[in-house]
């Protein structure tokens, strides 16, 4: 293949130029960091099965009609996607309390919460990326109060999509971060679901058990994160061994 000109190396994907003007190659990788990157390692297979858990949520919800950046899945690391403009902020949603959120507010994890909760934190590594509030937003101008209504919106409608598939498969799903970005067409933007939805930016915890299945398994060396993956995808029906496209979830009882 001709040699790609690489646009950003983040800490798990490694951007490309697509093929035409407005897109962009994702190529996951298998590097797993946590604590903003004082750890990390190599975890074998992570790239591939977050490459294909991400097409599945995507193209989910896509089906639902909520928009994102994907176009389609190029081969097991890699997938096109449609360039944006990334708004410097991480959308987190909350069902039960956990992680940062138990910590700052001394609840313990896994109450379940009232409602969802959204947060806003400023995508900003040196920083360790900080909690900021609407007021932020809006006097530093990252994204105007229509955005911020459109992403809210969003948000919400990703939780809920989300948590209902993998209910469905016997796994809570305790928490998330999203990102979103605008796409220009003529004068006007769109907001878009951007980045990736999988195991490493979502807690999903198995109901019956609690057993983690996410990437607080390499943060707190709970055992291999490969094999949690595994069975997040296993359940959703779509290991890299079956086309996602026709993978069923597996029903648990
Ligand atoms: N999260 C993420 N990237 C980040 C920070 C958080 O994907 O840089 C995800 C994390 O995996 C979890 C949710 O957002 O699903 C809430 O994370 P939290 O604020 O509790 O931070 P943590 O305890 O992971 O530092």
């Amino acid at each position: 293949m001709a040699r790609r000109k690489k646009i950003y190396e983040g800490k798990a994907k490694t951007l490309y130029e697509g093929p035409e003007p407005g897109t962009i190659v994702q190529y996951f990788k298998d590097d797993a960091t946590a604590f903003n990157a004082e750890k990390h390692d190599i975890i074998e297979g992570k790239g591939v099965l977050n490459n294909i858990l991400s097409e599945f949520f995507m193209l989910g919800l896509g089906q639902i009609g909520v928009p994102t950046h994907f176009l389609k899945r190029l081969n097991m690391r890699e997938q096109l996607v449609r360039s944006c403009e990334i708004v410097p902020l991480e959308v987190i949603v909350r069902n039960y309390a956990a992680g940062s959120m138990s910590k700052r507010l001394g609840i313990d994890e896994g109450t379940q919460l009232p409602r969802p909760i959204v947060e806003y934190c400023y995508k900003d590594d040196a920083l360790g990326d900080p909690l900021v509030t609407e007021e932020h937003i809006a006097a530093f101008g990252w994204a105007s109060q229509q955005d911020m209504d459109d992403i809210l919106s969003l948000a919400l409608r990703v939780n809920d999509f989300m948590s209902g598939i993998f209910l469905a498969v016997g796994i809570r799903l305790v928490d998330f971060k999203i990102e979103i970005g605008r796409v220009y067409e003529g004068d006007f933007q769109r907001l878009v679901i951007a980045d990736e939805i999988s195991p490493d930016s979502c807690r999903l915890w198995d109901i019956k058990t609690g057993q983690k299945l996410d990437k607080d398994v390499f943060r707190r060396d709970l055992g291999s994160l490969t094999d949690a993956y595994s069975e997040v995808a296993r359940r959703l029906g779509v290991m890299p061994n079956n086309p996602p496209a026709s993978g069923k979830p597996t029903l648990v009882n």
